[in-house]
């Protein structure tokens, strides 16, 4: 080997330097510098996204799989590469077991509608409290069709996952474990490959949603040992429309297609038809090529990061907003306290309409979300209707938090006077 190969390139963790690469971040709002911290929602892209997705729509445009003209190759050669890169940031075995969808709440759907099929009443699906309802409605759904049970298990005051409890609602009815990686409303980060190895040992298929952890941690789908993992480009720091399923081949195998058309098919006639090998059996029709295409670009970008920094970083942002508003904000309460968990800060704050909260402080050019966080159940459980919710990414600084909890005086002082 020479002395090049051995070379491993060094990681980044300049996060100031990182922030320029993202065009976004350099806008003022309101005539004031842009404070993003909606990134739980969705990330911002760096330009190196921007130039993917353009330069396929420029030169490259034209459909994947099919054609044998340059343009088709090169369209197939990338979408195909973009699959290959997913495959290696989250550890697949094989690209046969990364599928693109449009987002997590497609991957699931995917999952209930095709592995669902098997499910009869008496059957049951577990999940936990503090899922998004991506990962509640497509299971309330399948319970609907199929007469299976829809089993919840409870959350503690703090936010975390009572386990114990989650164990003891596992039984041999259990068709599916279904459970976030991290909370997007809460920040919680579940104990997944612990509730993996017991929803195995009751004989479940385990789908773990990643949407809010594949951009903050490094995710490795054969450690885990999950049969499916779901996530969305758009808060992966790449493209709206995009997002994976991965599952385990022998599970795959075992399951029918989920839509039917193009791309999905073997031969095709009016009595039968047969399907495609994986992945291409779960892909019916034209997919997001662009899409895609800046997905893996987003992928080769995070590949450059050192994820041991983000969380280290993401976790000082936290601590130092968290302080803040605490000492600084009268009347604000976090919502959402699990040891450990990731940099979203859920709050309240009395006698302020989270609503407001996040109209005044976008008047000073911080974005932030409020709402239910598309996490009802949450919301009863601690007793709120709505919070308004930082949630922080590597290219944040500190200055970003100081510009929040100016925002959040502000409001206090239209507020209270
Ligand atoms: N699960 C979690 C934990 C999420 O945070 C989100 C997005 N807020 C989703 C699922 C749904 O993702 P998408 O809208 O990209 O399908």
């Amino acid at each position: 080997m020479t002395a090049a190969e051995h070379e491993v390139p060094r990681l980044r963790r300049d996060f100031a330097a990182l922030r320029a690469d993202f065009p976004a971040l350099r806008q003022l709002v309101h005539g004031k510098p842009l404070a993003y911290l909606d990134n739980a929602a969705s990330s911002q892209s760096p330009a190196v996204v921007h130039e993917a997705t353009a330069l396929q729509q420029r030169l490259n445009h034209s459909n994947v799989h099919r054609g044998v003209h340059s343009l088709s190759e090169r369209a197939t050669a990338a979408f195909e590469a973009a699959r290959d890169k997913v495959r290696g940031f989250i550890n697949a075995a094989s690209t046969k077991e990364v599928i693109f969808t449009r987002g997590t709440t497609e991957s699931i759907n995917l999952v209930a509608a095709s592995f669902g099929r098997r499910l009869a009443p008496g059957d049951e699906v577990l999940i936990t409290w503090l899922e998004h309802h991506s990962n509640i409605v497509p299971w309330q759904l399948l319970c609907e069709r199929s007469g299976a049970r829809l089993v919840v298990a409870p959350i503690r005051d703090d936010g975390s996952l009572d386990v114990a409890a989650f164990e003891t609602r596992l039984c041999n009815r259990t068709k599916i474990a279904a459970f976030a990686h991290v909370s997007n409303a809460l920040g919680t980060i579940n104990p997944v490959a612990e509730l993996t190895r017991k929803a195995h040992a009751a004989g479940a298929v385990v789908l773990i949603d990643g949407a809010q952890a594949v951009p903050h941690l490094r995710v490795d789908v054969r450690e885990l040992d999950c049969d499916f993992y779901a996530f969305s480009g758009h808060k992966m720091y790449g493209p709206t429309g995009t997002g994976v399923l991965y599952g385990k081949t022998a599970v795959l195998e075992t399951m029918p297609p989920y839509q039917g058309g193009g791309d999905m098919i073997l031969t095709v006639s009016f009595e039968r038809s047969t399907y495609n090998a994986l992945p291409y059996k779960f892909e019916a029709g034209t997919p997001n090529i662009t899409g895609v295409v800046g997905l893996g670009a987003a992928v080769d970008y995070l590949e450059t990061i050192d994820f041991d920094a983000v969380r280290d970083h993401e976790h000082a942002l936290l601590e130092h907003a968290t302080r803040r508003l605490l000492a600084d904000v009268p009347g604000a309460k976090v919502v959402g306290t699990a040891p450990g968990k990731a940099a979203v800060l859920s709050f309240v704050i009395d006698g302020i309409h989270a609503h407001d909260l996040g109209t005044i402080v976008d008047r000073e050019g911080v974005a932030i979300r409020t709402g239910h966080h598309c996490a009802m159940p949450v919301m009863d459980r601690f007793g709120v209707a709505a919070t308004a919710r930082a949630s922080f990414a590597f290219y944040n600084d500190f200055g970003d938090v100081d510009r929040l909890i100016a925002g959040l005086h502000r409001a206090v002082e239209i507020f209270r006077g």
